[in-house]
């Protein structure tokens, strides 16, 4: 678990009006923050910014307080679950849970591997499924491989873009009780992309709303939705 500090963050793709302007916003170990706002105003742009996959164009992102802007993704330490899940359909859902851990080289033993693998599926109710292929699962099967990639190697915290937003109202509900269990479980820092208001209510500790890449609001769940 760590805390993400946000500090004047700014990314600008080209010459272009900046996709994140000036973002600043401190998350605390453990917090659950849910990320809202129109299609196009910088969601995804700044979770990408978080786990490394976009360069900053100025500002400083800290994670436990040590600047990491210049950090490859891998020792950020961070998960990330995208929208399309984005599992390795020739390998079964055992592997592709052990994937993360078979990429640090030599740092978990076979027996650590599995451990890990074995724990991560049985809290995703993943048990039965372990030797199938993704193509042979429904959705939420799919996604609850996808969240098992992401918290078996227990990183500093979770990045989700929208993880739930494919799946049916049915599965939408049943994954909702799932991430707030293990969010219970685990604890785990977490920013979260979401247009489901269900789903900031239930699972959020603070909404962060972002309008044309600019931080509108920081407010509870509660007083964002709920008042008259
Ligand atoms: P959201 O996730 O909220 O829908 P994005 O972060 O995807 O928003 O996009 C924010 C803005 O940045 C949009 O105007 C989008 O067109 C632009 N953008 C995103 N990715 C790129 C890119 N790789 N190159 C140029 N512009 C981009
Ligand atoms: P989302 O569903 O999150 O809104 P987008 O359709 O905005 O996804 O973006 C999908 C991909 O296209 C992302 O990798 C993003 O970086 C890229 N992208 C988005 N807008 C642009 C743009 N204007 N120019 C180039 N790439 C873009």
């Amino acid at each position: 678990m760590s805390s993400i500090t946000l500090k004047n963050l700014v990314k600008k793709y080209g010459d272009g009006f900046p996709a994140v302007n000036d973002v600043s916003l401190d998350i605390a170990d453990g917090e659950f923050v849910i990320l809202v706002g129109p299609s196009g105003c910088g969601k995804s742009t700044l979770l990408r910014m978080i786990v490394g996959l976009e360069d900053i164009t100025s500002g400083d992102l800290l994670i436990d307080g040590d600047r990491v802007n210049d950090k490859a993704p891998r020792d950020r330490d961070l998960a990330m679950v995208f929208q399309n899940y984005a599992l390795y359909p020739h390998l079964t859902v055992y592997e592709n849970i052990a994937f993360p851990l078979r990429l640090q080289r030599g740092q978990y033993s076979d027996e650590e591997i599995d451990t890990r693998v074995r724990r991560a599926s049985s809290l995703l109710e993943l048990d039965e499924h372990l030797d199938r292929k993704p193509a042979n699962l429904s959705g939420g099967q799919r996604q609850r491989v996808a969240m098992g990639r992401a918290i078996v190697r227990q990183a500093r915290a979770f990045l989700f873009d929208e993880p739930l937003s494919n799946l049916d109202a049915k599965l939408r509900g049943q994954m909702r009780t799932e991430i707030a269990r293990m969010q219970r479980r685990l604890g785990t820092t977490t920013v979260y992309v979401t247009h489901d208001q269900t789903e900031a209510l239930t699972l959020g500790d603070r909404v962060a709303v972002l309008r044309k890449g600019v931080l509108q609001q920081v407010a509870s769940p509660r007083a964002l939705y709920e008042e008259p």
